[in-house]
């Protein structure tokens, strides 16, 4: 049976699952938590609860449809996709899922923290992505902003290759013990045509060749710039099926340019899931 890896649990997540597994898909769900309709109270205006439904009371019936129809789920923050002999390797923080296709439904998330002159710096000193751009850091001194597991599966990516490595927590304390790192809060990032120093609150300076953000968890932007998957602004770039430039890998729901809302999530999932199914006829 080909496997389905589908990153979120949100309205996209379950509805590209729903019809996945109905078409025959062995679909897996990993997700870190309910995403936007966790924080969300009452929903108005989706289609057939008449007085509204609780948010938490359709996460919840989600879930628990696609799991009578046989999903699976893994509670679980996805840290990296990577290529693999399968076509893909889902890696979270505890281990690897294989895949044969994949759909990102990771809704909204761009972990920018609120650094003077980020934005100035980014693809000059500034990266999302360890995989990508480690490589021409080496024998250089980079950071690595955020102090949860995220930031430290990107030092792990990044020590592979660079000696001098250090997490910068960026005021918060951190969730690891054993590794480099500076509990400073970061004013600014400073220098030329690239970044050249780390600005602290203190009014210490250090100099640092790159970061690497990866506050919180890695969200659709972060895993789509790891897999080389076209964006535009924080969104994945799809076809009108909601396939992305990688065959095989598609996007759905907020992560997605277009309404942020339940009902062109449902939409875009049901697209993503039934093009897996013929990609994978085909593959
Ligand atoms: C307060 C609030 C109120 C809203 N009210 C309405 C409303 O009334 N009507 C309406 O139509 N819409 C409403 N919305 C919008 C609606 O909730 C979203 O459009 C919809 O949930 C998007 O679905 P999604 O599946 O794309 O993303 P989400 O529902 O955000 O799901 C994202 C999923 O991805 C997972 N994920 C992300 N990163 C990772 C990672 N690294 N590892 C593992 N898992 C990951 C999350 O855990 C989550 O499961 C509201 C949103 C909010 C925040």
């Amino acid at each position: 049976m080909k496997k389905l890896v589908i990153i979120g649990k949100g309205p996209a997540g379950i509805s590209a699952a729903l019809y996945a597994v109905r078409g025959g898909l062995d679909v897996t769900i990993v997700a870190k938590d309910g995403g936007a309709l966790q924080k969300a109270d009452k929903i108005d205006n989706y289609y057939g609860f008449d007085g509204g439904i609780s948010a938490r009371k359709l996460l919840e019936d989600g879930e628990n449809q696609a799991r009578t129809l046989g999903v699976q789920f893994v509670t679980d923050e996805v840290v990296g996709v990577e290529f693999a002999e399968s076509g893909f390797a889902v890696k979270t923080l505890s281990k690897d899922l294989e895949a044969n296709a994949v759909v990102l439904a990771c809704g909204t998330s761009r972990n920018v923290p609120p650094i003077e002159n980020i934005e100035k710096f980014e693809g000059r000193g500034v990266s999302y992505c360890a995989i990508c751009d480690g490589f021409f850091f080496r024998k250089k001194k980079v950071g690595v902003i955020g102090n949860a597991g995220y930031a430290k599966s990107e030092y792990g990516v990044l020590k592979n290759i660079i000696d001098d490595v250090t997490i910068l927590t960026d005021g918060e304390q951190p969730s690891f013990d054993s590794l480099p790192f500076t509990d400073k809060k970061i004013k600014s990032f400073e220098g030329g045509e690239k970044l050249e120093e780390v600005v602290f609150e203190d009014g210490t300076r250090e100099k640092y060749d790159g970061v690497f953000v990866a506050c919180g968890s890695a969200g659709a932007f972060e895993l789509a710039k790891k897999l080389g998957l076209e964006i535009d602004g924080n969104k994945i770039v799809t076809d009108d099926k909601r396939a992305t430039n990688i065959p095989g890998v598609y996007a759905a729901g907020d992560c997605v340019k277009g309404l942020q809302q339940i009902a062109k999530a449902v939409y875009d999932g049901m697209l993503a899931g039934t093009q897996a199914i013929q990609y994978l006829k085909k593959n």
